[in-house]
């Protein structure tokens, strides 16, 4: 069996998606995602004119080969643009070699350690009530793990809530340019404590509570908020600091018991070494997609197993659902799975392009049985909605330092 072509296809059903199809001689096909939110059309590039040629022709079963061949073969290593197009082969490669054996992908790694993949979801809102009646609604529809975020009194946007977007799944407001946004730690400080006070009172004691910073602290500042919220018992503090001074996490570690959670930026295993071994966190948050893949996520997985870090995929709506379906058959395999991070299954639009067999019930995904990864991709469909150039925000403090989003 032969790769016969691979195509590269971006589509915009409310976010932009860049997939990827490999073909091969004996008809079968597999799918990838190749989504780097922002910079998408860099990949596509990436993919089109540097990895497509010297994979025609290959033996499609041969995935760690061709992960090596890309990553290893071609001098230029690591970096979010490489890896979104070694994840996406991969991934495309594990849904063929399933599709050939019979079998889902999560037999393939080994099989299930769970009955289902447990999740968490978002409450994000306008003012602290708003939140925390989206958190009991998402507790009523059987969510065991919400992540709390709440708009900051006195700054015009706050991340992780909608301000002027009526859902996630639109464009980041159809933005030609990055919009720029206002923070200030000392405002959200005077937020903190009361959102996850209150949270408690409302929700009590039998739901976990998340919550993410998106980089915003330095690592002392971090430390402070691991400490105020030590009596509020969350599952685990997201992104609480900038981490490329990996030990920038030790210094939240030495004055804090709150659980850390940290990498959804990261792109290789080497990223996340040195915060895993020496225990400064305790959930790895990579993404399939941007950390090379399902080849990589094993590995990466594997390694934490050895330091009793648990793996929580970042899951936001700037991946396509094919990563979806690669993480959920990675969470039901992984034996170290922690969480994986929900936001929903998409828009209408997304849901004609994009169908598979995963089933959310209760706070749980259930992976179905179809070979490969489950999921397929209607050409036709995403050709209705084409690429639309957008862009994240960029952060800046109130006296205009950039800053980080
Ligand atoms: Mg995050």
């Amino acid at each position: 069996m032969k790769i016969k072509h691979i195509q590269v296809f971006v589509c915009c059903p409310g976010r932009n998606f860049v997939t990827v199809k490999i073909t091969t001689d004996s008809g079968v096909s597999g799918l990838g995602d190749a989504t780097l939110n922002g910079r998408e059309m860099a990949v596509v590039a990436y993919l089109e004119e540097h990895v497509a040629p010297c994979l025609v022709g290959r033996d499609p079963q041969s995935i760690e080969d061709i992960w090596q061949y890309l990553y290893k073969g071609a001098y230029w290593r690591r970096g979010p643009v490489t890896m979104a197009a070694i994840a996406a082969i991969d991934m495309a490669l594990w849904d063929i070699k399933g599709k050939i054996a019979g079998l889902p992908v999560y037999q393939l790694l080994g099989g299930k350690s769970r009955k289902g993949v447990n999740l968490y979801a978002h409450a994000n809102g306008e003012s602290i009530e708003d939140t925390l009646d989206k958190a009991a609604e998402l507790k009523d529809q059987g969510f065991k793990a919400i992540r709390l975020q709440s708009a900051i009194p006195g700054l015009p946007v706050t991340y992780g809530v909608l301000g002027d977007k009526k859902d996630y799944f639109e464009l980041q407001g159809n933005r030609p340019l990055p919009p720029e946004e206002v923070w200030s730690t000392q405002k959200y400080f005077a937020l903190i404590a009361d959102l996850f006070a209150q949270a408690r009172d409302k929700l009590g004691t039998d739901v976990h509570l998340l919550h993410d910073v998106h980089n915003r602290l330095t690592p002392i500042e971090a430390a402070k908020l691991g400490k105020i919220l030590e009596p509020f018992d969350l599952l685990f503090l997201e992104d609480p600091c900038m981490a490329e001074n990996q030990d920038s996490l030790s210094v939240v570690r030495t004055h804090a018991t709150t659980p850390l959670a940290i990498g959804e930026s990261y792109n290789t295993i080497h990223d996340c070494r040195e915060m895993i071994q020496n225990r400064w966190i305790d959930y790895i948050r990579t993404a399939a997609t941007h950390a090379g893949g399902i080849t990589a996520m094993r590995r990466i997985a594997d390694f934490a197993s050895l330091f009793d870090v648990k793996t929580a995929p970042h899951g936001a709506p700037d991946l396509s659902p094919v990563c979806f379906a690669a993480h959920m058959h990675l969470d039901i395999w992984a034996p170290n799975f922690g969480i994986q991070e929900y936001v929903g299954e998409g828009n209408a639009e997304s849901l004609q392009i994009f169908k598979h067999d995963i089933k959310v019930k209760d706070g749980m995904a259930f992976v179905g049985d179809a070979p490969g990864l489950g999921i397929e991709f209607d050409e036709k469909a995403a050709a209705k909605y084409p690429y639309n150039r957008s862009y994240l925000p960029v952060s800046r403090l109130e006296d205009g330092t950039v800053w980080h989003w």
